[in-house]
């Protein structure tokens, strides 16, 4: 094994590596910096790379723990202490965060060393990093395309090879999104399986933080450590943790999966759909019975989502004033000043149209129509998969309805965007967990793009949708496959 071929490698091969002592966390710490050095000139994942504090880390891991050694890297929304926390926005230039996240301090106290803060939507609102103030992130596997969003650094970091894995974090589908455009696994746990503490608020009723990367075991491994209670955040649960990997490798046999008749919408690109079909079957070869469901208020789901999510984060947001945090306008000329050219200076566009809209939903007059509305439809979406969670032991559906997009080609029409949460957000908004894996390409232009399979279960069933989509993985190469960008460039 050369230093040119450990970025390649998935966590728990790198992991034994690591423990049977033929590779040193500082070497693999060397080759992927090599390696980003190499790549991300042109992916542009990365919004900051903390060398020297990783570099000491490196010297001292302990290789035996189960993240021992391996660098895991970190969206820009959330604490590493010491480092830059961006959020993508120019409001929080030049801010460094004072401690770290819980899942930060879970990720080190498993031996993995956080390296590298990677480019997002500002705030985490968008699906496609094109909203992030710092850069354009590319899709490795098309120069030309988003790479999703709003974890988009993330997912291309690992999709380049340029991270072993990474954190993200979800409100309506921003890891599992950029995973499934990206071609990688992504995780969205259970809302309060993960906790949030020292990760920058969007929408507090549907914010969670979980794992990008190559392998559903990966993903497994990650979740190991960053799950669990946190007294320190009050909407985290108080439930034991499963070993994630213990059900890996189990069959189908027995397994019960639905389809959601409100899930087969025009709009979903003939392609997808077509993979789709093929990983449905495929399933079903593995023994699972696939079983028809209705989940009667997805229509309702968007709507209810940019209501609810916007009115949270005009409430969150409102913290950021240039008093204490980042960036402050230039010579104000009192307060009201302060604010108002801070907020108008520091905040991008879709961010000031989400306060904006938030505000209005939340209004005296407007309040009981959209925002209390919003909540009463919640929880009759809420029910729609407690009802078919109890004939399945999954759901199934595209993660997406399109494969990635072109630059510039939804950003003129923000509910183009939004449309393209259809299949995420209401996971968030019912609490429960998701995954996406990659099932298959399109063609487009001559380039394939990936396509992910989606895979929802119901809270708390984190180990049971991994092992679905780890059986699904094992039996397909899909995940074997790399982007051309992986393949042809070089490093030391
Ligand atoms: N795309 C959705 C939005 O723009 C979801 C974002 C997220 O999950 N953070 O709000």
């Amino acid at each position: 094994m050369t230093g040119k071929d450990l970025p390649a490698l998935s966590i728990a091969d790198l992991q034994s590596l690591l423990r049977n002592r033929e590779i040193s966390p500082r070497e693999v710490l060397e080759a992927l910096r090599a390696r980003i050095e190499a790549v991300d000139g042109e992916i542009a994942a990365y919004l900051s790379l903390d060398s020297e504090a990783a570099a000491r880390e490196a010297e001292k891991a302990n290789v035996d723990l189960p993240l021992g050694g391996v660098p895991i890297a970190i969206k820009d929304i959330i604490n590493v202490a010491g480092e830059p926390c961006t959020c993508a926005s120019k409001i929080l230039r030049g801010y460094r965060a004072p401690y770290d996240a819980t899942v930060v301090r879970k990720l080190r106290a498993a031996g993995a060393i956080p390296f590298g803060k990677t480019n997002m939507d500002e705030f985490a609102m968008g699906s496609s990093t094109e909203n992030s103030a710092m850069k354009l992130t590319r899709n490795p596997w098309d120069l030309s395309r988003v790479p999703g969003g709003s974890s988009g650094g993330s997912a291309a970091a690992v999709a380049a090879n340029e991270a072993f894995g990474a954190l993200g974090t979800e409100t309506g589908g921003s890891i599992r999104q950029p995973a499934a455009l990206s071609g990688v696994v992504g995780l969205k746990p259970t809302y309060g399986r993960v906790s949030r503490f020292g990760v920058v608020a969007f929408a507090s009723s549907l914010d969670q933080v979980g794992p990008l990367t190559k392998t559903v075991r990966d993903s497994a491994l990650i979740m190991n450590a960053i799950a669990g209670h946190d007294e320190q955040e009050t909407t985290s649960l108080n439930e034991p943790v499963p070993d994630y990997t213990a059900r890996l490798g189990e069959d189908l046999r027995g397994f019960r999966l639905g389809l959601a008749k409100e899930y087969m919408i025009e709009g979903i690109d003939p392609q997808v759909k077509a993979v789709i079909n093929a990983a449905v079957k495929h399933l079903n070869s593995l023994g699972a019975e696939i079983v028809d469901v209705s989940l009667p208020h997805t229509d309702y789901a968007t709507a209810v989502y940019y209501i609810l999510a916007t009115a949270e984060a005009s409430a969150n947001l409102a913290r950021f004033d240039g008093v204490r945090y980042g960036y402050r306008a230039e010579n104000p000329k009192d307060l009201l000043d302060l604010y108002g050219r801070t907020r108008g200076e520091g905040f991008g566009l879709e961010v000031k149209r989400r306060i904006i809209l938030g505000t209005y939903v939340l209004s005296s007059g407007y309040y009981d129509a959209y925002y209390l509305r919003a909540q009463k439809v919640r929880e009759l979406i809420r029910r729609d998969f407690a009802r078919a969670f109890e004939k399945v032991d999954a759901l199934i559906s595209p993660t997406s309805p399109v494969p990635a997009f072109k630059f510039g080609e939804r950003t003129a029409d923000p509910l183009q965007m939004y449309l393209a949460d259809i299949f995420t957000s209401s996971a968030n908004l019912a609490g429960i967990c998701g995954i996406s894996v990659p099932c298959g390409f399109t063609e487009a232009d001559g380039q394939r793009l990936p396509i992910g399979l989606q895979l929802l279960g119901k809270a708390l069933d984190e180990a049971r949708i991994l092992q679905i989509a780890h059986a699904y993985e094992q039996s397909t190469d899909w995940h074997k496959a790399r982007p051309p960008i992986a393949a042809t460039r070089q490093n030391a």
